[in-house]
């Protein structure tokens, strides 16, 4: 009964995650991506699905941290004010801290630039029965640094290797590297929030006008959207090039910040339901000790009338 329940759940998230879903990056084109989809919901009903999806997720990284087998990997990616953070927030509220490491990607330090561009992303994947967030990640490296190569320049990469096929060499590592992490037990989910301009220009405008959100307004982002258009082309690129069955990127609209967790939890509940973590069975061997140890501690308890 609570199996039908749970299946029929989970089939109904399906139809939040399928048509944001690529997994196959030939022919993509991000301006075919709906950004103000709202999946013929209004809030509220979002709502209840979002506590449902919450619920289930919470049982489902308990299980995942106890069965100490896989990783979950999401990485969260999208233009200035496309409410990464926020949907991370959402994302994690609810869920076991324990079982989470959340990191945000900035400009990299010199170490991290002593160091070949995946160093930094290395040393902060999950570990085996847990939740890792990456708040940007390595795809800055094909849009944010292809936006402007004078960031190439500092990375100190020999000059040589350095060519016009760069980028599509950074797409077969990246490939490659999302492979091999699959195949060794995490699996992936990216999301590109994906917001229009004219939101973000809204959202920019929030921030100035209210004084508790001036520090997340920095005078770049201004700069950086102008160059809208070529940020636009970068993620194109980069997310037609890096979509695959094993590493999927979900393009989720994301000028409705309801819809966007909506779309980000379902996606999550799925891949959480395929993998199926299960509680750790005990030996059975084990089981005459345990009843040992528990008799011994119900004659510990204190006796009632004991002075
Ligand atoms: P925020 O997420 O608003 O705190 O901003 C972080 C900044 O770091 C953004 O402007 C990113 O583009 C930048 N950033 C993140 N990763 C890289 C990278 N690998 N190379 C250059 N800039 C980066
Ligand atoms: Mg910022």
């Amino acid at each position: 009964m609570a199996k039908d329940k749970n299946s029929k759940m989970v089939r109904d998230v399906s139809s939040f995650v399928r048509p944001y879903r690529v997994s196959d990056g030939e022919d993509f084109r991000l301006k075919s991506f709906s950004t103000d989809d709202k999946g013929g919901l209004d809030k509220e009903q979002a709502q209840k699905i979002l506590d449902l999806n919450r619920e289930r997720m919470n049982d489902l990284q308990e299980r995942l941290y106890a069965e100490d087998r896989w990783s979950l990997l999401l990485i969260f990616q999208g233009m200035d004010a496309a409410g990464k953070d926020s949907a991370i927030e959402h994302v994690l509220h609810g869920i076991n801290p324990q079982g989470c490491d959340v990191h945000s990607f900035k400009v990299p330090t010199s170490k991290e630039l002593d160091h070949d561009f995946l160093w930094r992303s290395t040393v902060a994947l999950p570990e085996r029965g847990r939740i890792g967030i990456f708040n940007r990640s390595y795809y800055e490296e094909l849009v944010v640094v292809r936006v402007h190569p004078e960031i190439l320049t500092k990375q100190r990469i020999p000059s040589k290797l350095v060519t016009k096929s760069i980028w599509q060499e950074r797409f077969e590592d990246i490939r490659s590297f999302e492979r091999y992490l699959s195949r060794n037990g995490t699996m992936i989910l990216k999301f590109f929030l994906n917001v229009s301009k004219e939101e973000q220009r809204q959202r920019f405008l929030e921030r100035l006008e209210e004084p508790s959100k001036w520090w997340k307004f920095s005078m770049a982002d201004v700069g950086e959207r102008h160059l809208w258009d070529k940020y636009q082309a970068a993620w194109q690129d980069a997310i037609g090039h890096t979509a695959t069955a094993h590493a999927p990127w979900h393009v989720v609209p994301a000028d409705h910040k309801w819809f966007a967790r909506l779309v980000i939890s379902s996606a999550i509940v799925q891949a959480l339901e395929k993998i199926d973590p299960k509680y750790p069975k005990v030996d059975k061997k084990a089981s005459p000790e345990y009843e040992q140890v528990r008799r011994a501690l119900l004659a510990e308890a204190p006796k009632k009338n004991a002075k």
